[in-house]
């Protein structure tokens, strides 16, 4: 129970990452939000994973790219629990397109999710917490391409880099009220925003080719490094980033 009564919110956590992270952070004994994007299957889906938690979870709504939806989704957490002390921005949306093809819409949906919505997020969690006056922790899921460029998803790869410099800026200035501030580099894991991958045994084999692990991650992988990052244990670490992609980033960067 490394995360026994502390109070966290995980942003997207009806799939993939987030629902493997709230999962594990229910079972350390933290009390969850689990945000889902009210869209499609997702409030049913957010519903029904905190019910499977033994601790008490409540599904949040909201678009964390609406100040309005974060500031409610925050509000909501501290209604409910008291408090605020895990924030976990994980939301995240990628498109694949060729540079020359790109339209400013594209470029802002992008941007605005993964980058301003975590900017978002950042500030008004660390609102809370530093109102609270007992520090805090936020964990932001990047990716191997905060550093590693791809082509095809340039607005992905700058969303992503601007959220390894926004996390070393946050690091510095949130110092001085204990609030730790790092981010998961995931390489390719198994998970819904990769399914055309998945489904595609050659895409599949290929992208394998470049993991020296010989397989893709799971959500639960990723999870295990944000339960860390999340507990008392990281009390010293601020300003980092942990890759969990099995070798990916040395692989792809040998040269
Ligand atoms: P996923 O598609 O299952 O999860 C993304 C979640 O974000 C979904 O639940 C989606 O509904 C939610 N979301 C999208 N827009 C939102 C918004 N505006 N407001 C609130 N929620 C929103 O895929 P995943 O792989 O679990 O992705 C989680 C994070 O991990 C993303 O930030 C992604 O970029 C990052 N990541 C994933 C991989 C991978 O290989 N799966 C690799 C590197 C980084």
């Amino acid at each position: 129970m490394r995360l026994k009564d502390k109070v966290a919110l995980v942003t997207g956590a009806s799939s993939g990452i987030g629902k493997a992270i709230a999962e594990r952070f229910a079972a350390e004994g933290a009390h969850v939000a689990v945000n889902y994007l009210p869209v499609g299957a997702q409030e049913a889906a957010a519903e029904t994973e905190v019910t499977t938690f033994g601790v008490t979870g409540i599904a949040v709504s909201g678009d964390v790219s609406r100040r309005d939806d974060v500031e409610q989704m925050v509000a909501t957490v501290v209604q409910r629990f008291g408090r605020l002390d895990i924030a976990v921005n994980n939301a995240g949306i990628e498109m694949k397109k060729p540079f020359l093809d790109l339209t400013d819409e594209d470029w802002h949906k992008i941007l605005s999710v993964n980058l301003y919505g975590a900017f978002l997020v950042c500030q008004t969690a660390a609102r809370q917490m530093v109102k609270q006056g007992q520090g805090g922790k936020i964990i932001n899921i990047s990716s191997v391409h905060e550093d590693v460029p791809f082509p095809g998803y340039a607005p992905y790869c700058v969303s992503k880099g601007g959220l390894r410099m926004l996390m070393r800026n946050l690091a510095l200035e949130l110092a001085p009220y204990q609030i730790n501030v790092n981010n998961i580099a995931p390489g390719a894991i198994a998970t819904p925003i990769n399914q055309q991958v998945l489904d595609d045994p050659q895409a599949r084999a290929n992208a394998i080719s470049e993991i020296p692990w010989g397989r893709f991650g799971k959500p639960e992988e990723v999870a295990a490094v944000a339960v860390f990052l999340a507990s008392d244990e990281s009390s010293y670490v601020t300003g980092s980033t942990y890759y969990v992609d099995g070798g990916l980033t040395q692989q792809v960067t040998k040269y």
